[in-house]
């Protein structure tokens, strides 16, 4: 027996489907050359280029004796070149290997190059009648909000809560159906953003619907933990001068001025952290003597506390290991130096 949820589905879906090109078809090659030419790109883009692909290579031999660049150029401003190479390579191994059948499993599909586990789940399922259950970002979105699922999206959780909840619905021998209605009800009701409940056809048995959490669902993935870096920076004093440090070329403020130092690692000190990089960019040796201040500065991936000291050398000269030059300087001259937000602080405490 049809699950309700299917039965409504189902009906809504053979009542409202658009007339797309590649619909009401079961040639397997059709629906794949759909299948991968929507991958990334949307359905009024797709219409022309699929049907003037279909009129140049109407079956898989017409494709696979074709040159690259025919193929390419019959792809032109669709983007994603690679789809198209693949589809062409795909051709071909089909020729060679499955005497110009495409293979009805999606086991066997997933074998081709470009052709993934959706994409082999919707071919097998509307061109074979396969009971492969097709799921995309589209119908993952669907099922979030049928079933109320609360895993965020890109978790492998949210993938198997909608694989199970969306399997026990599945009519058998009629998977293809089920899966083109679904992306039917993600692309013209269930909207991403904002979802037109009013009209849909499953409203009544839709868990997010019923729990006043469609607006909630599918819930996205936390932003990553900004990294905040607890960071170090002598000013080395030499008969009045201070030393400045110029950074490489390349890289996070690439060329501009800076004092010495660096990133504290666990277990050290701030003053051993300090002791440790002066070593390491200048080759000689520090006191470090009273702290200058903490400064805190926020970039756009990152977050810095700095906490400067003023130093003094006990070792030989330093020279530019790290750094692209190094140069003594009048406080007075500090300001003639480009450098960043945090040196720029430290230069005007000690002017
Ligand atoms: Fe999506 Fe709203 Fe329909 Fe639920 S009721 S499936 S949230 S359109």
């Amino acid at each position: 027996m049809i699950p309700p949820l299917t039965g409504q589905l189902l009906a809504w879906y053979h009542k409202n489907a658009r007339e797309l090109p590649w619909r009401f078809t079961f040639d397997p090659y059709a629906i794949l050359v759909s299948e991968v030419m929507l991958q990334q790109t949307r359905v009024d883009t797709v219409i022309p280029y699929y049907s003037r692909w279909m009129n140049r290579f109407p079956d898989v031999k017409s494709l696979a004796h074709a040159s690259e660049d025919e193929v390419l150029r019959a792809w032109e401003g669709l983007g994603y070149y690679s789809r198209a190479r693949n589809l062409h390579r795909a051709a071909q191994l089909i020729v060679q290997m499955h005497n110009g059948i495409i293979p009805a499993s999606a086991e066997t599909l997933k074998q081709l190059p470009g052709i993934g586990a959706y994409t082999a789940a919707a071919v097998a399922s509307i061109a074979f009648r396969e009971d492969e259950l097709a799921v995309d970002a589209n119908i993952r979105r669907v099922a979030s909000r049928l079933f109320d699922l609360p895993d965020p999206l890109g978790s492998p959780a949210l993938d198997t809560a909608a694989r199970s909840a969306l399997l026990v619905q599945m009519p058998p021998e009629n998977a293809g159906d089920f899966n083109q209605a679904l992306m039917e009800l993600g692309a013209c009701i269930c909207l991403p953003r904002q979802p037109l409940c009013s009209s849909c056809p499953v409203q009544a048995l839709c868990l997010a619907y019923r729990n006043g959490t469609t607006s909630e669902r599918p819930v996205k993935p936390g932003k990553p933990a900004i990294p905040h870096f607890q960071v170090t920076a002598a000013v080395i004093w030499q008969e009045g001068k201070v030393l400045l440090a110029k950074r490489p070329a390349s890289g996070l403020l690439g060329g501009m001025w800076e004092f010495p130092g660096g990133k504290i690692q666990p277990g050290e000190t701030r003053q051993q952290a300090l002791a440790r990089e002066i070593v390491e960019e200048l080759d000689t040796e520090i006191l470090v003597g009273e702290q200058i201040g903490v400064f805190k500065h926020a970039y756009t991936h990152y977050k810095v506390t700095l906490y400067a000291y003023h130093c003094r050398l006990d070792g030989k000269q330093p020279i530019a290991l790290a750094a692209q030059e190094i140069r003594w300087i009048t406080p007075a001259e500090l300001e003639q130096y480009p450098m960043g937000k945090i040196d720029r602080m430290i230069s005007q405490k000690i002017q």
